[in-house]
């Protein structure tokens, strides 16, 4: 790869581009959250105001709570047939363009726009906006909205407040600045309901979640002098709780959030996968782990897809995160 296409753009490129091109497919990544799906929905509702084609690409379904969001109902898993050649393919929120997954057909790179804040994002677009120092995607999009001159009504600010609620785990972790919370007192005042997303994101627990929790915390296991902790869920496991994969998002948190655990790790052994997600406390870099291990993330929240058994997952990643100093 040459060295200008790992240059990020400028605001001023991007807002220029948004400007020049008539037809935009937001793109979210597989097993979306409330970041990649909120950043991409702010963009394109604004994009729409400003009279452009607007389509939304995700794999995989809207996840139930997040289908308060305002235009999830033009969420879709397949392309508008009749494109024009112009449209330009907005990723949101992931350090590779596989991270959309398989179902995306081949886009040229000139058709790419990549906006992130993934450590060791790859810079795949033609035009790449990614700011690791922000705490979501969507304050991310923030820059571009204030370059566009676009102005923040309700849905938008709703869409980036959940953006930060997502990522900040509700301001708690520790990307949450004075900067964040000064931005969110503003999108609070543009209308965004911090109650409801906070209800929709945090609570509304479905009983077969909690019950599925229960199982995984059943089966914690600890090594490394009780610094590591980590736990599975199998499809026997979803099938004896009534839970699905939707269920299991926040569960690894949990484990994190044990007494004198620095780092977590959730196998998620299930629809014939095994995916890892991984947390530390901040000590422990869990997205040079993961990216040893074909993933990545953030120094404090990463994931991975292990091929293998999951006894073998377990040991890859205990090595793994040894090697980080574990
Ligand atoms: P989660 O554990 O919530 O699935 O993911 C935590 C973080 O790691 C998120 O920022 C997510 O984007 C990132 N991540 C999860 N899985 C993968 C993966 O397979 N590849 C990469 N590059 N990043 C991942
Ligand atoms: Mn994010």
């Amino acid at each position: 790869m040459i060295e200008s296409e790992l240059r990020n753009s400028t605001t001023e490129e991007v807002v220029a581009e948004l400007r020049r091109r008539s037809s935009f497919v937001m793109v979210s990544h597989v097993k979306p959250d409330g970041d990649t799906l909120g950043a991409g929905l702010a963009l394109g509702i604004a994009l729409r105001r400003m009279g452009k084609r607007v389509a939304y690409f995700q794999q995989d379904p809207v996840p139930r709570n997040l289908r308060f969001l305002p235009d999830t109902e033009f969420v879709a898993r397949e392309l508008p047939a009749d494109l024009p050649p112009d449209t330009l393919f907005v990723f949101c929120d992931m350090s590779d363009y596989s991270r959309a997954g398989e179902f995306l057909p081949k886009i040229e790179r000139e058709h790419m726009l990549d906006i992130d804040h993934h450590l060791g994002n790859s810079h795949f677009g033609a035009f790449n906006y990614v700011i690791p120092s922000e705490c979501s995607t969507g304050t991310t999009v923030m820059h571009l909205l204030r370059g566009l001159g676009v102005e923040v009504d309700k849905a938008i600010a709703t869409c980036i407040l959940t953006t930060i609620m997502t990522d900040t785990g509700g301001f708690m972790h520790s990307n949450t600045s004075p900067e964040v919370l000064e931005l969110s007192a503003e999108l609070m005042r543009l209308g965004a309901d911090k109650e409801q997303i906070t209800e929709e994101i945090f609570a509304n627990k479905r009983v077969a979640a909690t019950r599925l929790l229960g199982r995984i915390v059943d089966e914690m296991q600890f090594a490394h002098d009780g610094r590591y902790c980590w736990s599975h869920v199998d499809d026997a496991m979803l099938a004896q709780t009534g839970a699905d994969g939707e269920d299991t998002e926040d569960i690894v948190n949990t484990l994190r959030g044990q007494e004198g655990v620095e780092v977590a790790a959730l196998f998620k052994a299930y629809d014939g996968e095994i995916r890892v997600s991984l947390r530390s406390n901040g000590r422990v870099n869990v997205q040079a782990a993961a990216a040893t291990l074909g993933g990545g993330g953030h120094f404090r929240a990463s994931g991975l897809t292990y091929v293998g058994s999951l006894d073998d997952a377990f040991a890859a990643v205990d090595r793994a995160l040894v090697a980080q100093g574990l």
